[in-house]
């Protein structure tokens, strides 16, 4: 006798749903499934790529590895660590330095170097990389980031220097 219950209530709730979900034109199913994939979408996109921003450099601010002031944004460089720290630096060696020797590539998610031609915050993946002694930096690393790549050429070209990527940078440890 239980079984044949439960069973009505079952089929009471099936045949109630079914009843409802004729009601519903099938443009609206479609329209809904829609929204519905398109918001999994965006959860699951958000959730894999957290937006990482560059923290400005303020006046005060020294680099976290020489302590000198970082005085000249063209030469400036951040990284940001996955337990949430933003480390700022006055010059790029500073950073690859530091990113090697201290912190551990594997620790950070984020990379920033100052376009040296506008001052903007680049990601260090996409910036190109030239290096020469012959460029003097704060901490005399000699490492200039530029998002043109134009530039990189015409520099390298006039100064013998390296063109380098990120990775090259640190050393091969980062795809
Ligand atoms: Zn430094």
């Amino acid at each position: 006798m239980k079984n044949a219950g439960q069973r009505t209530v079952e089929g009471a709730v099936s045949s109630r749903r079914a009843r409802k979900s004729s009601y519903l034109p099938a443009a609206m199913h479609r329209w809904f499934l829609g929204v519905v994939l398109v918001g999994a979408a965006l959860i699951l996109g958000a959730c894999q790529k957290p937006v990482a921003k560059p923290l400005e450099i303020a006046q005060n601010d020294v680099c976290f590895r020489c302590k000198a002031p970082i005085a000249e944004k063209q030469y400036a460089a951040e990284f940001a660590t996955k337990d949430g720290f933003v480390r700022k630096f006055d010059d790029i060696s500073c950073m690859i330095d530091h990113a090697k020797e201290k912190v551990g590539v594997r620790n950070i998610s984020a990379y920033f170097v100052a376009d040296y031609g506008t001052k903007e915050w680049l990601k260090g993946e996409e910036a190109a990389f030239v290096k020469s002694e012959k460029f003097k930096t704060p901490m005399n690393g000699g490492i200039l980031a530029f998002k043109d790549k134009g530039k990189v050429q015409v520099l390298a070209k006039n100064y013998q220097a390296a063109v380098l990527t990120l990775n090259d940078l640190l050393g091969g440890e980062v795809k």
